[in-house]
């Protein structure tokens, strides 16, 4: 195991515990209740006590002591600059499709780690493969209950999954799922479609063979979703991957649709969904709100358009006024969802004074013509929108910026692009804060 670093604070809550102690950004918890927390996980866990007894490493490097007593479940009001505080569990894979391999050189250090963490994936939905935990990672997963986890299985197939992986541990992910079940732990799982790979029959197996695990009140297989292998221009020349096409995305669905049919007959779910990229790529309709049940997989691009329309209805005929002072606003999105999005752009402009011009690009920068919101980066905007009235400001889906910071996924920050547009930039995260934005 990696040493454990004191949690470093960086924010203390107004109002919280920790604030009435005095406890300062900076501040580092080495222990609680003489346990050094590994992480986020044993913080919570740590933290779910009467009494804590807490050892602190101030900012000049002097060391406390504090007593705390509080209900069990009552937060300490701390928040810390990493959810980890060991080292990052790195991945061992060496997928052909990694999306960390296909980013441009010449980059900051930390764009290029690859982790494949069991514990981001628990507190954060992040994918792992399973491949590279040791005997005790495990046991703390079942100790801890750490469930669900979300999983990329690719196939289920050993040969396959091997192949894809590149890595001979990946062809156990079966008797991992079973790991799963004995202990009525859970998993979402993730298929990402490479043609000529793991696509057709391999992918009818590997479905069947997840659905298989839906079984009980507590299915080991809560979810499966598919989603089309993601390439960009910085990818090897010579490699073994094919980019879904319109045509491949057509077969995919009908599929897949076939068998959500076969699994809500039998089994009462759906189990299996396509993600939206399947169907901005075919050209074809989105399926209808009621088909994604309680959106298991929505982080991962599936029904996030369609509850999108949705809340956007809901929070729209509460929050839209009929008139407001005049303003004009550049809404920027990928040109996968320019159609889709066309209802709420009309009622944007419905309300008068309002203006709201749609900027749909696709991403010069990762070398795609048709692109989702998320991908885009401070670069497509910056090529894209000089010399545009951009009016009163940028409307940015935050989804365009990594994690927790104002800064897009090739490392341009937020303030920069407004700088060299001379515009200001609004990041909106959800329904509700891209309404508010427009009419406040
Ligand atoms: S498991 Fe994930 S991070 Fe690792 S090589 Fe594959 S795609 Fe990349």
């Amino acid at each position: 195991m990696s040493a454990i670093k004191p949690a470093r604070i960086t924010k203390v809550l107004s109002d919280s515990i920790a604030a009435e102690i005095g406890f300062e950004a900076g501040d580092a918890i080495v222990s609680i209740n003489g346990t050094p927390p590994r992480d986020l996980i044993d913080y919570r866990f740590l933290c779910a006590d009467e009494i804590l007894e807490l050892e602190v490493l101030d900012a000049n490097g002097k060391t406390h002591s504090f007593e705390i007593e509080k209900d069990y479940d009552e937060d300490l009001g701390l928040e810390f600059e990493s959810a980890l505080f060991d080292n990052l569990i790195q991945c061992n894979n060496k997928c052909p499709f990694c999306f960390i391999d296909q980013q441009p050189p010449g980059k900051r250090q930390s764009l290029y780690y690859k982790d494949d963490d069991y514990r981001l994936s628990f507190l954060y939905g992040s994918y792992l493969t399973l491949t590279n935990l040791t005997a005790r990672e495990w046991q703390r997963i079942e100790a801890m209950r750490l469930s669900p986890l979300f999983v990329s299985v690719h196939a289920t197939e050993p040969d396959v999954r091997i192949k894809l992986l590149k890595n001979p541990r990946a062809g156990e992910i079966l008797d991992q799922i079973k790991w799963f079940q004995e202990r009525r732990l859970q998993i979402h799982a993730q298929v990402v479609v490479c043609p000529g790979i793991n696509d057709g029959k391999h992918l009818e197996q590997t479905i069947r063979d997840l659905a298989s695990f839906y079984t009980s009140d507590v299915p080991a297989v809560a979810s499966i979703a598919v989603v089309p292998v993601g390439l960009t221009r910085f990818r090897p020349t010579v490699d073994e991957l094919i980019p879904v096409t319109p045509e491949k995305a057509s077969e995919v669905i009908s599929q897949v649709k076939s068998l959500q049919k076969e699994f809500r007959e039998k089994l009462g779910s759906t189990v299996v969904w396509l993600a939206d990229e399947w169907f901005l790529i075919a050209g074809e309709e989105l399926p209808c709100e009621v088909e994604y049940e309680d959106y298991p997989q929505i982080d991962n691009g599936v029904g996030s358009i369609r509850l999108f329309l949705k809340e956007f209805a809901t929070t729209a005929k509460k929050l839209l006024p009929a008139k407001v002072k005049p303003r004009k606003f550049t809404w920027v999105v990928g040109n996968a969802v320019e159609k889709a999005f066309q209802p709420i752009l009309q009622q944007l402009n419905s309300v008068d004074g309002l203006q709201v011009n749609m900027q749909a690009l696709s991403s010069q920068y990762w070398g795609q013509n048709i692109s989702v919101t998320g991908l885009l980066t401070g670069y497509d905007l910056l090529s894209k929108l000089q010399c545009i009235d951009l009016g009163d400001g940028i409307l940015l889906p935050s989804v365009m910026l990594k994690h927790g910071e104002l800064v897009f996924l090739d490392d341009i920050s937020v303030e920069e692009v407004a700088h060299k547009l001379n515009t200001k930039i609004f990041p909106v995260t959800g329904v509700n804060e891209l309404i508010s934005t427009c009419i406040n």
